[in-house]
């Protein structure tokens, strides 16, 4: 069997449709302030990105970008005035910050009404409850993303590889609000890839480079890499039976690697996300969803 391709793009563009679609059915302009503090070159990316993708749907997406130097306290009273500021939906801090700075303490510090990354307590607990709060993006992509298949998530048995806050352990309450039979596995987990081979649904949120082989996967499975693995040279042998992979390799000096040897496990799976492609450009839509909802939600 060859996969399918789980188009991310397709997708992501689809959700951001709706979302775009929801923003001009409102009274007012929905807005969302993604935080940055210091200059780590990804998280300039990301939050510009996040920024011009509200700007292009009709959000009022505002870049705040603070010095290294910013105290916690600092950070902390521009999270009050966001939170009291009524042009604000939606309030995003970009991590990792600073190391003089207490991440937990900066999104303890966000109202949850404005928690459009979903990571403060009250979200979380709203979520594993099953009553309406923010999914946290990446997850709640990947939803969309299996949902995009046409297969239905109730019933099958989906393995999660991975439990960190961010991405493991949210994806796994959100399969289960689904009906889905859900393991989550980890570091500690013995006989990994026999668990794995049980999954009709199959998710590895590792950060491993082609760690998920073939051997990880039943025929048929529906397969979601949420894994970006930047890779040098030094991955050359590994990667030499993918083709493409080894062209861009040569060609850039680097290649992004999911956490799933794709080449091979496509020839199992029955649907398959790539990287870059797949889950990536859902993180982004589904931070539009979450402050198209906050918007709504206020303004109800
Ligand atoms: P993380 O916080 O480092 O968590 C990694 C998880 O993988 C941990 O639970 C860890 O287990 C588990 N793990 C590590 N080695 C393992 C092994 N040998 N066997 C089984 N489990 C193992 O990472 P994360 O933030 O969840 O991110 C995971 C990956 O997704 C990264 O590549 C990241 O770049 C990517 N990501 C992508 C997006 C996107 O938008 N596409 C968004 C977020 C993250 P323990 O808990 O036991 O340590």
């Amino acid at each position: 069997m060859t996969a399918r391709i789980i188009d991310g793009k397709a997708v992501a563009q689809q959700t951001e449709a709706e979302a775009a679609a929801a923003i001009a059915g409102l009274s007012r302009t929905p807005g969302l302030a993604v935080v940055r503090v210091g200059n780590d070159p990804a998280s300039e990316i990301y939050v510009r990105s996040k920024a011009k993708k509200a700007r292009e749907l009709g959000i009022e997406g505002s870049e705040l970008v603070y010095p290294e130097t910013m105290s916690e306290r600092e950070l902390l009273d521009v999270i009050e005035q966001l939170n009291h500021d009524d042009a604000i939906d939606g309030i995003l801090v970009q991590l990792p910050l600073p190391k003089h700075i207490n991440a937990r303490n900066v999104i303890d510090a966000i109202s949850p009404a404005k928690d459009v990354d979903g990571f403060h307590p009250v979200t979380v607990g709203l979520l594993h409850l099953g009553r309406p709060s923010f999914a946290p993006c990446t997850p709640a992509g990947v939803i969309r993303l299996i949902e995009a298949t046409g297969e239905s998530i109730e019933g099958k048995h989906a393995v999660v590889i991975g439990r960190s806050d961010i991405v493991g352990k949210p994806m796994g309450a959100l399969l289960l609000q689904r009906n889905a039979t859900v393991t989550i596995c980890h570091s500690k987990t013995r006989d990994l890839p026999a668990i794995a081979r049980q999954a009709d649904i199959l998710i590895a949120a590792i950060g491993r480079p082609i760690f998920v082989t073939a051997d990880f996967v039943k025929d048929g499975a529906i397969v979601i890499d949420v894994g970006m693995n930047r890779v040098g040279p030094e991955f050359a042998s590994q990667i030499a039976h993918d083709a493409e992979k080894t062209r861009l390799l040569e060609k850039n000096g680097t290649v992004l690697l999911g956490d799933v040897d794709y080449a091979r496990v496509r020839e199992r799976a029955s649907w398959i996300t790539p990287v870059p492609g797949g889950v990536g450009p859902m993180t982004i839509a589904m931070l539009m969803q979450n402050t198209v909802t906050a918007a709504q939600r206020r303004r109800a």
